[in-house]
């Protein structure tokens, strides 16, 4: 039988970068740099609710710790430390050298240490909290929209809702777009270099997990703002672009969710920064929509306003 502390040190423990007491002790110890402060963030995900019991496990551990990455960068701070709990129905070994396989090549891709955790038998269920730094004062908020900023977002959205509506048998991809929509599902990249760049450039900034229009409405919430955005300027796979005059196919990229991509807001000004960062950083920035003083959400298509209701996107008939 392997004990709780063999499966620790197998599939949990692994050389930090930037720790003074990792895995093994009571509590790991950690310092934030000089004139630093620390953003923390943790998200829980429960089999069957937040991912299907079969999900591959590799993925499921890329993902648990992807999704936290992000909030790092919405945020623009920097991740370094990671703790995990996880509480699992039975010792599956293959199992879990898949999961953290996966959990630590996220942790190496952005550079963070796993320095602690919980682990526990039940139902299936993964607890991460993330922990990153921010030079004090320099947070880029929900509430710091102002009206009349260009509303931006980050890569393409769209393409892990329709992976997802396609696996469970809703539409049908077309083989060619398939691989690239499967791929956002599973292993999201989080904007962390972008996140950092916006700093001095955002007023606000949200990741999208919930789908663009909630989360975009969590900013003119907290910012006490509407805006106007342009359904065709939005980013897409060249599958999702072509069929966006469908009703059916327009709530990928307004609601879908899991895109893991950042919408910001900043002023006009920036607009130059902002076409330089895209290439420098060889990702793509979409201008999609304005702020308004006037509160609620239009979307235009085509110069037609679509109908949208406040729980979320509303086909318009
Ligand atoms: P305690 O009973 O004192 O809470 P545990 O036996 O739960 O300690 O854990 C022993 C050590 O292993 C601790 O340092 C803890 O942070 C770490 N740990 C436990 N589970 C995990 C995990 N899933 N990932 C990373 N570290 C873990
Ligand atoms: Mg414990």
């Amino acid at each position: 039988m392997v004990s709780e502390f063999d499966l620790i040190a197998n599939y949990f423990t692994r050389p930090t970068r930037h720790t003074k007491l990792g895995v093994g002790d009571d509590a790991a110890l950690i310092s934030p740099a000089h004139g630093m402060e620390l953003a923390i963030s943790v998200d829980m995900l429960v089999a069957g609710t937040h991912f299907f019991h079969d999900t591959d496990a590799y993925n499921l551990g890329w993902k648990s710790l992807a999704v936290n990455v992000s909030d790092m960068a919405a945020m623009g701070a920097n991740p370094k430390w990671t703790t995990l709990a996880i509480a699992l129905p039975e010792i599956n070994e293959l199992w879990l050298s898949e999961f953290s396989r996966g959990f630590f090549a996220c942790a190496e891709a952005f550079n963070i240490d796993l320095i602690g955790g919980d682990t526990t038998r039940g139902p299936l269920t993964i607890s991460v909290q993330i922990m990153g730094e921010i030079p004090t004062g320099k947070a880029i908020k929900r509430s710091g929209a102002e009206a009349g900023d260009d509303i931006w977002v980050s890569g393409t959205l769209g393409s892990p809702a329709l992976a997802l509506a396609h696996l469970q048998g809703k539409v049908a991809i077309a083989e060619s777009a398939l691989p690239a929509c499967l791929d956002a599902l599973h292993t999201p990249m989080p904007r962390t270099a972008l996140g950092l760049s916006l700093r001095d450039i955002a007023n606000s900034c949200i990741d999208i997990s919930d789908g663009l229009l909630a989360d975009l409405g969590h900013i003119l919430e907290a910012s006490n703002l509407g805006a106007q955005l342009n359904l065709d300027q939005l980013p897409c796979h060249d599958f999702l672009r072509e069929r966006l005059g469908d009703p059916a196919f327009q709530q990928y990229p307004l609601a879908g969710g899991d895109d893991y991509e950042l919408v910001f807001t900043a002023p006009e000004s920036q607009r130059e920064k902002i076409s330089q960062l895209s290439k420098q950083l060889n990702l793509p920035l979409s201008l999609i929509g304005e702020t308004t003083k006037y509160l609620g959400l239009k979307v235009n298509y085509k110069n037609k306003t679509l109908a949208i209701s406040k729980r979320g996107f509303d086909h318009f008939g």
